[in-house]
This record gives structure tokens, C-alpha cells and sequence, in this order.
């Protein structure tokens, strides 16, 4: 007889709508568990779905399960998928996580909500520009580079206070948080950590931290917004 329980005979579909919808609800009991570890508030916490490459039909069954807040790396893929999403969902909120060229800039003020990586002041002139023409004021972060490693994004912390007076003085923009992505090799708390303190030495209210294989830290730690791709929409099938 064979064990209907065994894992062979578990013919395990890829990727599709009830995974998505598991994943999430997993994720959403993960958030819950970790602020009531952390006595925090789960409310205080938001999910960024993370979406790159995950395509519309995989990201419907998560906007079908209450969704709102999702988060992309390229503004190219974000101009191809969203657009018709967002007219079905009006309510979405899209978040830039990835880098952003300035040449980018006027797609990107078109399209997001909140832009996570904000990282040197030619980019702020780039952005203060389009907001100013498209009267679109997205919620503004800076990318810290908590590592002082050299990452190919984010400044480091000491650079921070410079880049806050330059936008406010230069460019009339107003920064709401930071939002960091500690070196894969680290143990991320000290990373969270030092980007909680940063935050609220400068007095500002968002911080972005923390992805799938460490959301739970960082809500320890604090965090504000957490970027979680894998843990809700499975394995990216091309590199990101
Ligand atoms: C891809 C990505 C994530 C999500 O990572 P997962 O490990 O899939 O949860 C979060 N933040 C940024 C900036 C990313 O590029």
C-alpha cells in the first residue's frame, strides 16, 4: 500500500496560484509571530511583496488575497507588468527597491509610490526635477551601504548627514527613511541595528530591512517595511 502522506506521491506543481497564496499567508504568520516576540504592534509592520521577475498571473492571486504593497528592481519590467495591474487595483502601492539610473527617473517618479534607493545627489537633482513637472511626490528613502564594503549601492553612513542637508537645501526634497541590504556573508542584526540607530539619530520614521531569509530580525531590530521576494513567490526562475 502506498502512504498517500509519502513525498512521492506529493506531485508538486511549480510555482502557481496556491503556493502564492500560502507563501503569503506564511509570511503574514511569520510577521505576527516576530512582532510578538519583539512586543511590537504587527500593524507596525508592512510587507513589500517583492515581485521581479514573478509574472502578472502569479501576482494576481497575491493582489486576490489582500496584497497591497509590492516591490520591484527594474523600472523597464515595472513598465511592462504594472500599469494594467494597477488599473485593476488601483489601491496598490509600488515600491522602487532596486537601483535607479537618473535617466530612469522620470519613468521611475511616474510609477512608484516610495523609492528606496536614493543613494547621491545627482540622483536627487533627477528626481527633484520630475516631481516638480509631474506634481507626483513619491515617499523618498536612502539607500545606506551599512557594510562600508564598497557595495555598488547605497552610501555609507557617514556620508548620510551631507546627503539629507543636500536634498532639503538643494532640491526641496524631503527624505522619510533608509532602507539597507547587509552583505550576504554578515550576520544581518548588527547591520539592522546600526541602520534602526542611524534612523533615529536623523529623526526619520521609515526603515526598510530585512528579505526572506531574515525578515524576522529585522522586525527585532525595528523595521518598518520588510522586502520579501522567495519566502511568497517561490525561487526566481532567471536571476535577478
Ligand atoms: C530581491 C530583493 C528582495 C527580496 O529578496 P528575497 O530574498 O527574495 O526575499 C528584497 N530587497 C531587495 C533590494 C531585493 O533586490
Amino acid at each position: 500500500m502506498t502512504d498517500p502522506h509519502s513525498p512521492a506521491s506529493e506531485t508538486k506543481p511549480p510555482v502557481g496560484e496556491a503556493d502564492v497564496v500560502a507563501g503569503l499567508a506564511a509570511v503574514r504568520a511569520g510577521i505576527r509571530q516576530a512582532a510578538e516576540d519583539a512586543e511590537r504592534d504587527p500593524a507596525s509592520v508592512h510587507l513589500i511583496a517583492i515581485s521581479k521577475t514573478v509574472p502578472a498571473e502569479h501576482i494576481l492571486p497575491a493582489l486576490e488575497a489582500g496584497q497591497r504593497l509590492f516591490g520591484e528592481n527594474y523600472v523597464q519590467e515595472s513598465k511592462a507588468k504594472w500599469p494594467a495591474l494597477k488599473q485593476a487595483f488601483p489601491d496598490v502601492e509600488l515600491h522602487l527597491v532596486g537601483p535607479l539610473q537618473s535617466n530612469k527617473a522620470r519613468d521611475a517618479v511616474e510609477l512608484f509610490d516610495v523609492i528606496h534607493s536614493l543613494d547621491r545627489l545627482s540622483l536627487a537633482a533627477a528626481l527633484a526635477k520630475e516631481i516638480a513637472r509631474t506634481g507626483r511626490h513619491p515617499t523618498l528613502l536612502i539607500q545606506i551601504d551599512t557594510g562600508n564594503e564598497d557595495q555598488k549601492a547605497g552610501i555609507a553612513p557617514d556620508q548620510l548627514e551631507t546627503l539629507l542637508v543636500e536634498c532639503r537645501d538643494t532640491h526641496g526634497l524631503t527624505i522619510r527613511g533608509l532602507m539597507c541590504i547587509p552583505p550576504a556573508q554578515d550576520p544581518p542584526s548588527p547591520h539592522f541595528a546600526l541602520l534602526a540607530r542611524i534612523a533615529e539619530a536623523h529623526g526619520l520614521p521609515i526603515l526598510s530591512m530585512g528579505m526572506s531569509a531574515d525578515y524576522a530580525a529585522a522586525i527585532q531590530m525595528g523595521a518598518t517595511h520588510i522586502r520579501v521576494g522567495t519566502a511568497i513567490f517561490g525561487a526566481r526562475t532567471h536571476k535577478a
